[in-house]
């Protein structure tokens, strides 16, 4: 391989992670040598090295291998002693940045993923109204909350969104020193600046851009001295009206081991969370993405109903529904034919066992005399017009769908009614549902009420 290789690589890389990242974390990589299959990388930083290869990695990889570049391994090296081991965090901290130099490159963030744009970001009800704040944040203009305080579940688009703003906040203006990073980070730079005595760097650096994100802001909680100097940068970064946008597990007030500052400090801008996933929006989903695979994989077919069985079963996070999703696809073009049903069931039963929310007879009969208006003492008493009797049997026919109790269990919850009640009542429903479309309907939205 040579140098030519690799630029011509580069090329690609910067189509493909963008203008920012590439400026951030391809740029600085210099090709050093190429030897028994493993390409040496000088990088600036270990750090920049360390990032390079966990988020990176494979994508240079695979681009070199499609260059006709014979590469196995990728190593990234801060010294030109290519066989000498990476120097042990502080113990040869790399040279200070010049001042004139300390430009928008060495801005200590993270990596953007080019993937999470608004673009790509499905809308639903759950996740409007943070979409909307994002995109209003996104716009820039006039600060008008700050900051945005964004919470919400695992897997439900926090990060995504605020990598969304960032891309976005960049292409509309490339100059905005745009910092995101997660609160891990900032603590880790806090300690490193602490421990290498420059503090006056690490203050200047984050009191210097002009929007600062940080992710999963929970981490800090207990971390007395890290969050000592977060809420200073805030109150610096809020003083010089900055736009700040964070992210959190959970609503400020409700964070434990935070001090009560910054708990309102962070309360005083606009706070919206991400409500856990609908069936609507994770079908949404499911269909955006498969309709991108299918654009890259046009003969590989996924048979009708095999989305909304999953958008049916599988939980609210969307990363778990994004790798149901790639399992499939992986499973379709290995196999090469039509994912059906049941091949989706087969080839996702670890998933679909884990997310299997566990719905108790007590909830369902809950839901169902509160749908149909009925005590929940009629619903395990003797009365046997049909007003009640109806909703009973509703509420057998969905014990026996959704949990795995057994039909004298299920009698027993039932006020201890005979299994062959509970049986009746299950065929009685199974009948009426295929021509009685009230009862369908009312059926269905029971069962998404449940699995919710
Ligand atoms: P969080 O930070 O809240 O834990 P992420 O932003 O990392 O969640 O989202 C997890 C995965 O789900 C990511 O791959 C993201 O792209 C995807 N995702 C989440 N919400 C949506 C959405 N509304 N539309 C498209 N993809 C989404
Ligand atoms: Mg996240």
């Amino acid at each position: 391989m040579t140098n030519e290789i690799w630029v011509q690589v580069r090329d690609v890389l910067r189509q493909e992670v963008g203008q920012s990242n590439y400026r951030n974390w391809i740029e600085p990589l210099e090709f050093a040598q190429l030897d028994g299959g493993v390409a040496t990388f000088l990088v600036p930083t270990s750090f920049i090295g360390n990032w390079v290869e966990r988020n990176f990695g494979d994508r240079i990889l695979h681009h070199l291998h499609s260059a006709g570049a014979h590469v196995s391994r990728l190593v990234f090296s801060v010294s030109r002693i290519t066989a000498a081991p990476d120097p042990k965090p502080g113990a040869a901290p790399a040279p200070a940045p010049k001042p004139a130099e300390a430009a928008k490159e060495d801005l200590p963030g993270a990596p953007l993923d080019p993937r999470y744009t608004f673009d790509s970001f499905v809308v639903g009800k759950p996740n409007q109204l943070a979409h909307a704040a994002a995109r209003r944040v996104a716009e820039g203009g006039p600060v008008t909350f700050n900051p945005l305080f964004l919470y919400g579940g695992v897997g439900l688009g926090k990060t995504h969104l605020m990598h969304a703003i960032a891309h976005e906040m960049q292409t509309r203006d490339p100059s905005l020193k745009v910092l995101y990073l997660s609160a891990e980070q900032f603590m880790y730079r806090f300690v490193q600046a602490l421990r290498e005595k420059q503090m006056m760097d690490f203050k200047h650096l984050f009191r210097s851009v002009d929007v600062l994100m940080v992710d999963d802001v929970q981490f800090i909680a207990g971390k007395d001295s890290t969050q000592e100097e977060f809420f200073h940068t805030f109150n610096a970064l809020v003083d010089q009206n900055k736009q700040i946008i964070i992210s959190g597990d959970r609503a400020p007030g409700e964070m434990k081991d935070v001090e009560d500052r910054i708990k309102s400090r962070l309360q005083s801008g606009l706070v919206v969370d991400l409500h856990p996933t609908d069936y609507e929006l994770r079908l949404g989903i499911l269909q955006t993405k498969a309709a991108r695979y299918r654009e890259q994989y046009p003969d590989l077919l996924i048979a009708e109903g095999v989305l909304e069985f999953l958008a049916h079963r599988i939980s609210t996070n969307v990363r778990v529904l994004e790798g149901a999703l790639m399992r499939l696809f992986a499973f379709a073009s290995l196999v090469g034919y039509e994912i059906t049903l049941e091949k989706a069931q087969d080839a996702l039963s670890d998933i679909l066992r884990a997310s299997d929310r566990k719905v108790t007879v007590e909830e369902i009969q809950r839901k169902v005399a509160e749908h149909f208006n009925i005590r929940m003492s009629d619903m395990i008493g003797p009365k046997r017009q049909r007003s009640i009797a109806r909703p009973r049997q509703v509420a057998m026919y969905l014990s026996k769908a959704l949990t795995t109790r057994s039909l004298p269990d299920i009698g027993r919850r039932f006020g201890g009614r005979d299994h062959t009640t509970v049986m009746h009542g299950v065929r009685r429903i199974e009948a009426l549902k295929a021509s009685d479309t009230q009862l369908a309907e009312d059926l269905e939205m029971l069962r998404r009420a449940l699995e919710e």
